[in-house]
């Protein structure tokens, strides 16, 4: 299969940042790891590992931290782990699921690759780096592993996959919408500054665009629930709410569908 590959390294507000970037047919994805304070913070996707090399090689760190176990956040984890001598740590949910061979659908490998089994340890509820202090945030809904990372001292808050853009128009079977507003809600209690996401890089005006996207999904949940009262099918709803198809949901044979917002609103009434 002929990926286009790419990767963009900058420091940003003093975060060390390695963008990767896959394109096939039409689908573009992308993903970011960084480095703060002697910490590694995710580790990118199998398939862009040739090209993470040299700055998973390189870069001053002394411990990884992994947001959640998704193929795009540990497939260089087990290179680190082979080539460095630092700890990996994880969701303690996934540290089984780590050591053993990735279980997820063919399109995500193909676009991803198989990532390696690797050893990784859990995390405690708050964590140090060089100089400072983390919180360690559950933020469940993309995935039920989902953490994310404050770092008390500069304010600089890293959301892994929790915001990604701020208007969700497709979500995996997997995601829950009603979760990943409760976990929108628990993040903004916290006090930060710049927020770092793993798939849109530092986001300007980040406590703004997390809280855009709270409120957005609170809308669509609204809608859902209204015109399901109103005796609307999910299709209806879908074609209401989301009218248009979206490349993701044919290339992954319907694992990315608007539909599974609704379902997923649905579902925890
Ligand atoms: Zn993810």
């Amino acid at each position: 299969m002929l990926l286009k590959k790419k990767v963009i390294i900058e420091s940003l507000n003093g975060v060390q940042s390695i963008n990767g970037i896959l394109s096939f047919q039409g689908v573009t994805l992308n993903v970011f790891c960084y480095v703060t304070d002697g910490v590694l913070i995710d580790t990118g996707g199998k398939s862009l590992l040739k090209q993470f090399e040299p700055f998973l090689l390189e870069q001053d760190y002394e411990q990884v931290w992994i947001t959640h176990h998704h193929e795009d956040h540990t497939g260089g984890a087990a290179f680190v782990l082979e080539n460095r001598n630092v700890p990996v740590f994880i969701h303690q949910m996934s540290l089984k699921d780590s050591k053993g061979k990735p279980d997820y659908p063919l399109y995500r490998q193909l676009f991803w690759g198989r990532r390696k089994a690797f050893h990784a340890i859990p995390f405690s509820d708050i964590m140090n780096s060089r100089n400072a202090n983390w919180d360690i945030i559950e933020t469940p809904g993309h995935s039920k592993d989902h953490l994310a990372f404050l770092n008390r001292q500069t304010g600089q808050l890293f959301t892994g996959d929790l915001y990604v853009n701020p208007k969700t128009k497709v979500i995996m079977q997997s995601e829950s919408i009603p979760t990943i507003i409760e976990s929108l809600k628990k993040v903004l209690t916290y006090d930060f500054g710049d927020v770092f996401c793993q798939h849109a890089g530092l986001v300007k005006n980040g406590r703004n665009m997390l809280s855009q996207k709270k409120e957005y999904l609170e809308e669509i949940q609204y809608q859902v629930l209204r015109l399901h009262q109103e005796g609307l099918t999910n299709k209806e709803i879908q074609q209401q709410l989301f009218p248009r198809k979206y490349p993701i949901t044919t290339f992954s044979s319907g694992d990315w569908d608007s539909l599974h917002i609704i379902e997923s609103v649905l579902m925890s009434e």
